[in-house]
């Protein structure tokens, strides 16, 4: 490709509300333009990357086994329904109707169009295991879609789903998806973690996220570099400090605490450790009010106490309802003759003498006691931290930042048994066939590659994904040896198969050198004064210096390191 003829617009000035590194650069360096909030087109050089992520991640869905398929994104509500998630979905789900009012959707995930494919074509037990997959354009109305592409509200994902026969089916389906997903990741030079994960709306006995370590990453994941134990923070198990457990319980002793409502208040007031209170936070959880407790120094993983509660909608109740249940005002909210269902976590049910609020307006109580105050369910409910030991091994646990790029979930009889996705066994009995999805945001993947993948001056391909491996650039290009030798190395590579740019712009070698960087192209090779005796220069994006060499031995190292990376 020539330069000039490249449909290339680089951006200088990005705007203000690209944030992080990677959706400024896409912008910068012409990958994408954006059209409306979170709704992006993908230019030629930012096209040519999402196909080759989509050519690894297809090889390895092919590689064990999966056969591609392609769905429409336009569905129809019924199976939804069917399945419970046509609510589920609020205002996520981009909705529509036809002009014969029938309701559609634009297909936010495909578990329900997969599960009725394979119910109307699969009957008997020989036809199964089979995993099928597509890749796709999905639609989801992001409450808040910010990044780039990170978080879009049409973007594309792989999204491949098992059927089995039984659990021991998919535990095979869903190991065979976990190395097929680690190779896809390592292929795109990816540092991740693979954690455990909350399952959420999807439903299902178990699943992973791929998460690739990012001060960008929206999620919070906990891993143990010792055992190698890893969860997304709002699944991460606590260990409970046994902090306080030796003590013997003390009288109730009330004291006046007026207007003060907050922990670091009470704290301040009373010149004590957070970690001697215990905050007793009330909740709406589906419409019923319930009490949820964790020490004054942790804070409430709702997920988990969503997961405890098995509700849908979970909220912090407002004012007026925690004075009906507690008769004060809100910060004093305490478990003593509480008459609603409470909820503590492990460590306030094993400490002593807890300061907590005394359900009286400007009061507290001290020396609360779990079992001889108030009785309670227990079950850990917090947030891990920076100081908490591994779930697993009891060793340090590491705190970071992730992308998400995949998940795989075992989804088991959820959708089958809803939509009646049936196979005959060997005994001639109807059961419902064992399912897993797994999915990959193929968009927000290239945006987590350039994130670990760029300095200063621009994106740094990995040579498998990179929209070209070399740039050439002729420093002048009104010099008649510099340009025949360019062109000369230009076809040469071409015809070798390697994808090459010639930048045949007539502007000063700086500037080029400068698009190049932007862009991020493996290789530049420099023609310059030195052309006429058969010398040219050999430089890496990554590496900080420009190698003198012939022009064959240029061109035979750029096949080399071409073929060994690709
Ligand atoms: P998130 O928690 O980030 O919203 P999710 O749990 O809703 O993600 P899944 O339903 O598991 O995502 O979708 C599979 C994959 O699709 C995700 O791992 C992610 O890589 C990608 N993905 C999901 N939502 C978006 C989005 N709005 N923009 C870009 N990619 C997305
Ligand atoms: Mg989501």
């Amino acid at each position: 490709m020539y330069f000039s003829k490249m449909f290339l617009p680089t951006m200088r000035e990005v705007p203000a509300e690209a944030e992080i590194i990677s959706h400024k650069l896409m912008l910068r360096a012409g990958l994408i333009r954006k059209l409306a909030s979170g709704i992006y087109s993908f230019l030629p050089l930012g096209y040519r990357v999402l196909k080759k992520i989509k050519q690894v991640v297809r090889e390895e869905m092919d590689g064990i086994g999966g056969q591609e398929l392609l769905m429409s994104a336009l569905l129809p509500s019924e199976s939804f329904r069917e399945s419970g998630r046509w609510e589920v979905f609020g205002p996520e789900m981009f909705r529509l109707k036809d002009r014969n009012d029938r309701d559609f959707c634009l297909g936010p995930t495909h578990e329900e169009i997969f599960t009725l494919t394979v119910k109307n074509s699969l009957r008997s037990y020989r036809s199964l295991p089979v995993i099928l997959y597509q890749i796709q354009t999905k639609y989801r109305d992001e409450l808040r879609p910010r990044f780039g592409v990170m978080r879009s509200r049409e973007f594309i994902m792989k999204d491949a789903y098992s059927f089995d026969r039984d659990e021991a089916g998919l535990d095979d389906s869903y190991k065979k998806m976990d190395r097929a997903y680690r190779r896809i990741f390592d292929r795109l030079g990816l540092e991740y973690k693979v954690v455990e994960a909350d399952s959420g709306a999807m439903g299902g006995s178990g699943s992973q996220e791929f998460m690739v370590i990012s001060e960008a990453g929206e999620d919070g994941i906990a891993y143990c570099k010792t055992c190698g134990y890893g969860a997304n923070e709002e699944k991460a198990g606590c260990l409970p400090a046994d902090d306080h457990s030796d003590e013997c319980p003390e009288d109730i002793i009330k004291i006046h605490t007026p207007n003060i409502h907050t922990i670091t208040e009470l704290t301040g007031f009373l010149g004590c450790d957070a970690s001697r209170m215990a905050k007793t936070l009330i909740y709406k959880a589906d419409g019923e009010l319930i009490a949820a407790m964790v020490r004054g120094d942790r804070e409430l993983n709702e997920v988990k106490l969503k997961n405890v509660l098995g509700c849908t909608e979970l909220e912090m109740a407002d004012a007026e309802s925690v004075r009906a249940v507690t008769n004060a005002d809100v910060g004093f909210a305490g478990p003593a003759g509480l008459k609603i269902r409470i909820i503590a976590d492990h460590e306030v049910a094993m400490g002593r003498n807890f300061i907590v609020g005394a359900n009286e307006t400007d009061y507290h109580l001290k020396n609360i006691n779990f079992g001889r105050d108030f009785s309670a369910e227990v079950h850990d409910i917090r947030c891990i931290s920076g100081e908490d030991k591994c779930p697993c091994c009891g060793e340090k646990i590491t705190l970071a930042r992730g992308i998400e790029v995949g998940h795989i979930f075992k989804l088991g009889t959820r959708y089958t048994e809803a939509l009646g996705c049936n196979y005959i066994d060997e005994e001639g009995n109807e059961r419902p066939m064992v399912m897993g999805c797994y999915g990959i945001g193929i968009n927000r993947t290239i945006a987590a590659v350039i994130e670990q993948h760029h300095d200063e001056n621009g994106i740094i391909w990995p040579m498998g994904i990179a929209p070209y491996h070399v740039i050439i650039v002729p420093v002048n290009v009104l010099d008649e040896n510099v340009m025949k030798v360019s062109e000369e190395m230009y076809r040469r590579l071409a015809e070798a198969g390697v994808e090459v740019i010639l930048d045949d712009r007539n502007e000063r070698a700086g500037v080029k050198f400068m698009d190049a960087d932007l862009i991020g192209i493996p290789i530049r090779i420099n023609v310059g004064r030195k052309a006429a005796e058969g010398i040219v220069e050999y430089k890496p994006r990554g590496g900080k210096e420009a190698l003198s060499m012939t022009v064959d031995e240029a061109l035979e190292k750029v096949l080399s390191v071409c073929k060994y990376d690709r």
